[in-house]
């Protein structure tokens, strides 16, 4: 027996009872189960669908046919539903729309079947009744998509990377940075977690650090090399350190940052880091201030499903990770 995750869609005549009419023929097929079934769910169209909204939901199944015998029952139920679908061509609106989500824990790339379904991390209507039924199946595939690219990794910062670290320092920070003891020093630093994203394990693209102090973990640095920015290289790695966030109990994310580092507030926001005051004359060398900015609780429904969000965003975008 496998399990399958079901998608389907109604945006034209009596959408309700489309999707319903589709659900008691997949009863029907033989092997198959329905184990859950998320609510219907309106949507906009999306595209060339347009532009009655769709109603949409979710469905877990039990089935014991191979995947491409699974699709071959979909196509005959749509088609049995919608005798003109073919002729109104992808994309078009539709009476009835059924993708396969999932399928066990299976990769699959042919031409007739691409399974997890490609485009359904990034659509909320597929997510939304998905994280309904099974959150937990959310959040283990979409964390699942954050692989870099073979040729790149994260990994622990080490004494031997210090000259590239300093020059990239200098180079993000320009006269005020920390120095090379300052590395030197948070590297033996217990509550310290210094890492690298790097090529070919030796040339670094960008490190962050932080510390965790019991359920808290203090961002204390990050900074990208200057001929790597704007491929995603910090965002991927405050993502890395999200996950350890997470995984080690970790209640919620701060960080202190320089009034005027208006680009680093920016990542930070992106990731629902809230501005919570401001420490006057914080840094010993300008005397600029700083802001201190906090995340609510990491495991909240708002932080998690914009941790999502913007994890799909940046792996579909970046040229760190494999498409
Ligand atoms: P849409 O991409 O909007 O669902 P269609 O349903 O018209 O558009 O496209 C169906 C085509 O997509 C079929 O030819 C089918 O072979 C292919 N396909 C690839 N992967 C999947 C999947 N995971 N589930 C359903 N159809 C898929
Ligand atoms: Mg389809």
């Amino acid at each position: 027996m496998h399990t399958a995750y079901l998608s389907l869609g109604s945006n034209l005549g009596d959408r309700q009872r489309n999707l319903e009419t589709a659900l008691s023929q997949i009863l029907q097929c033989e092997g198959v189960k329905i184990l859950k079934c998320s609510t219907w769910l309106e949507n906009p169209a999306i595209e060339e669908a347009g532009p009655n909204p769709f109603l949409n939901g979710v469905i877990k199944i039990s089935v014991n046919l191979s995947p491409i015998e699974l699709l071959k029952e979909l196509q005959r139920i749509e088609l049995s539903i919608d005798c003109n679908r073919v002729e109104r061509g992808r994309k078009s609106a539709r009476i009835i729309d059924i993708d396969i989500l999932l399928f066990d824990r299976l990769k699959i790339d042919s031409a007739e079947l691409t399974i997890p379904h490609p485009r359904m991390f990034s659509r909320s209507f597929v997510l939304k009744p998905l994280n309904e039924i099974e959150p937990k199946i959310v959040q283990e595939t979409v964390y699942s998509y954050f692989k870099l690219k073979s040729e790149y990794k994260i990994r622990k910062m080490m004494l031997a990377d210090l000259d590239q670290i300093c020059r990239i320092e200098a180079d993000a920070y320009g006269e005020v940075h920390w120095t090379r003891d300052n590395f030197v020093s948070e590297l033996d630093n217990t509550v310290g977690d210094y890492n690298v994203l790097c090529k070919d394990d030796n040339e670094i693209l960008g490190y962050l650090g932080s510390w965790m102090i019991i359920d808290e973990m203090h961002i204390t640095t990050i900074a990208t090399a200057k001929n790597h920015i704007r491929k995603g290289v910090a965002e991927a790695l405050l993502i890395a350190q999200i996950f350890k966030a997470l995984e080690q109990n970790i209640k919620a994310l701060t960080l202190e940052v320089r009034v005027s580092n208006i680009k680093a507030q920016g990542l930070y926001e992106k990731y629902l880091f809230k501005r919570q005051g401001i420490r006057k004359r914080y840094y010993e060398d300008t005397l600029e201030s700083a802001l201190i900015m906090w995340t609510e609780d990491i495991n909240s429904d708002e932080f998690q499903k914009n941790f999502r969000e913007r994890l799909i965003e940046l792996v579909n975008k970046s040229e760190l990770f494999d498409q």
